[in-house]
C-alpha cells in the first residue's frame, strides 16, 4: 500500500501538455459554445492541434494514449481533469459515452468482442440510455419495455438526457421485459442509432451549464432489434446476463464517477488559479487584513480541492486493481462536484460583480460544475450508497 497521490513522470508530462493546449488553445472557444449551446463548427479542427492525443472518436487515436505504469484508469483521472481545466466544451467531443461499459460489465465474450472492444480501439462514440421522463434516481421505475416478437426485441419507450444520443454509434437502453416482474425484469439492449424507431426527439436540451455537452431526447417506437442485442444472451436470445440490467447500469456509473469527480477538480481549479491570479493583481489596494482574508480563503479552498483530488484517485486506484468499491467510488463523486461548486462560488464572491461578469469564466465554470452534482447519480444518491455501505439497504 502506498500513500503517494503522485503519477508517473510519463503520465504527468501528458497532463501537463494536455492541459496546456487546452488553456492555450481550447479556452478561447468555451464562451461560444456556452452562448450557442453547441461546440463550434470547426470543433474537430481545434482538436486536431492537440499535440497530445485525446483518444477521440473516429480518429483511431485510443491506441495512441500513453501506456503509462500507472494504468488506464489513472490516467483517465489525469485526462478529465487536465482536459476541463481548459474548459469542458471540449469533453463532449472527445469522450466516448458509457453504453460500451455497460457491455463490457453485462456481455457475453461475443457481444464484448463486437460492440465494446471496437469502442476502446477506435475511440467511437456510444450513448447510455436509463432515465426517462417519470424518473432517474431510482432505476426500478424503468418504464421502457421489450417486448419479444419472434426472433426480435421491440422496444417502446421515451428516455431523456441521454449523453451524445442524436449522434452515437450505438446506444445501450435499458427496458422491462415484464413490468409485473419488478427491477429483475429491466434488462440492457444495444441499439444502433440507424435502427428504424431510434427516433431523436430533441437533440439537445437546453440547460444552465455544460450547455454543449449534447443530452438527446430518445423515443424508441416499436423499435426492433435482433435477440441477440440483449445483452448477456446469444443469437438465439437464450443465457443469463452476469449481472442484472441495473447491475449493468450501475458497474458503468461506478467506474466512470471518479471521472466526474476529477472534472470537477479541474473546474475547481481553474477557477482558483484565475480569481487568485486577478486577486494578486488587485491586492496593492488592499488593506493588510483584506489581503490576510483572501489569501486564508484561498489556502481553504486549495486544500478542499486538493481533497476532492485524492478521493478521486483512491477509488480509481481501486478500480485499476481490480477491487471497484462502490462506498469509495460515491465519497469522491459526493465531494467533489458540491466541494468544487462551492469553491467556484466563493471566487466568483471575492472578486465581487467581476466574478459574475461574462468577462471572465468562472460563472460559466459555476453553473457548468453545479451539473456535476446532478448527472451520474446525484450528490444525495451518493450520499445513500455510502449509507448502504455502513448500514446495508437499512439506509434506504
Ligand atoms: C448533462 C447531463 C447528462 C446526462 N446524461 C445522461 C445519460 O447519458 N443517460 C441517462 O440515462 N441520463 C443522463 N442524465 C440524467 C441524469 O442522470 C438524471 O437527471 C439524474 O440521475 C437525476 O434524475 P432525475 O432527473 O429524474 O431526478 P430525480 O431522480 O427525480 O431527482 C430529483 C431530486 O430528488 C433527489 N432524490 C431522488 N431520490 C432520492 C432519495 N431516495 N433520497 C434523497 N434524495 C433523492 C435527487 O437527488 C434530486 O436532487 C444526464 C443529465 C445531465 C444534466
Amino acid at each position: 500500500m502506498t500513500l503517494s497521490m503522485e503519477v508517473s513522470p510519463e503520465l504527468a508530462k501528458y497532463g501537463q501538455q494536455l492541459e496546456e493546449w487546452a488553456v492555450a488553445v481550447g479556452r478561447l472557444y468555451a464562451r461560444e459554445a456556452d452562448t450557442r449551446h453547441a461546440r463550434p463548427d470547426n470543433w474537430s479542427e481545434i482538436l486536431d492541434t492537440c499535440p497530445v492525443p485525446l483518444g477521440r472518436a473516429g480518429k483511431g487515436e485510443a491506441d495512441a494514449l500513453p501506456r503509462v505504469p500507472d494504468g488506464e484508469w489513472i490516467r483517465a483521472l489525469v485526462f478529465h481533469e487536465s482536459l476541463n481545466y481548459g474548459d469542458p466544451w471540449m469533453y463532449g467531443s472527445v469522450g466516448n459515452g458509457i453504453g460500451h461499459l455497460v457491455v463490457e460489465a453485462m456481455g457475453t465474450p461475443e457481444q464484448i468482442e463486437r460492440w465494446y472492444d471496437p469502442v476502446v480501439r477506435d475511440g467511437t462514440c456510444t450513448g447510455f440510455a436509463l432515465t426517462e421522463p417519470q424518473f432517474g434516481s431510482d432505476t426500478s421505475l424503468v418504464a421502457t419495455t421489450a417486448r419479444r416478437d419472434g426472433d426480435m426485441w421491440v422496444l417502446s419507450g421515451v428516455k431523456l438526457y441521454c449523453s451524445q444520443g442524436a449522434i452515437a454509434d450505438y446506444t445501450t437502453v435499458f427496458a422491462t421485459t415484464d413490468r409485473d416482474q419488478g427491477p429483475a425484469a429491466i434488462k440492457a439492449f444495444v441499439v444502433p442509432r440507424e435502427t428504424r424507431g431510434y427516433v431523436v426527439v430533441k437533440e439537445n436540451e437546453e440547460k444552465l451549464g455544460m450547455r454543449s455537452w449534447m443530452t438527446s431526447q430518445l423515443a424508441f417506437d416499436e423499435c426492433a432489434i435482433p435477440l441477440e442485442n440483449m445483452l448477456g444472451c446469444g443469437p438465439d436470445g437464450e443465457g443469463s446476463p452476469r449481472q442484472s440490467g441495473r447491475g449493468g447500469a450501475l458497474a458503468a456509473l461506478n467506474n466512470n464517477r471518479p471521472n466526474m469527480a476529477a472534472i470537477a477538480v479541474g473546474l475547481a481549479r481553474a477557477s482558483l488559479d484565475v480569481a487568485g491570479q486577478e486577486l494578486k493583481s488587485r491586492s496593492l489596494g488592499f488593506t493588510p487584513q483584506r489581503w490576510a482574508a483572501v489569501q486564508r480563503e484561498l489556502a481553504l479552498m486549495r486544500t478542499a480541492i486538493d481533497r476532492g483530488r485524492r478521493m478521486a484517485y483512491r477509488s480509481q486506484d481501486a478500480v485499476q486493481r481490480g477491487r471497484p468499491d462502490r462506498a469509495i467510488s460515491a465519497m469522491g463523486k459526493a465531494y467533489a462536484p458540491e466541494t468544487a461548486e462551492r469553491v467556484i462560488r466563493r471566487c466568483m464572491q471575492l472578486l465581487g460583480p467581476d466574478g459574475t461578469s461574462q468577462d471572465l469564466l468562472i460563472e460559466k465554470w459555476w453553473r457548468d460544475c453545479k451539473i456535476l452534482d446532478i448527472f451520474e447519480g446525484t450528490g444525495q444518491i451518493q450520499r445513500l450508497l455510502i449509507a448502504r455501505g455502513l448500514m446495508g439497504r437499512a439506509a434506504g
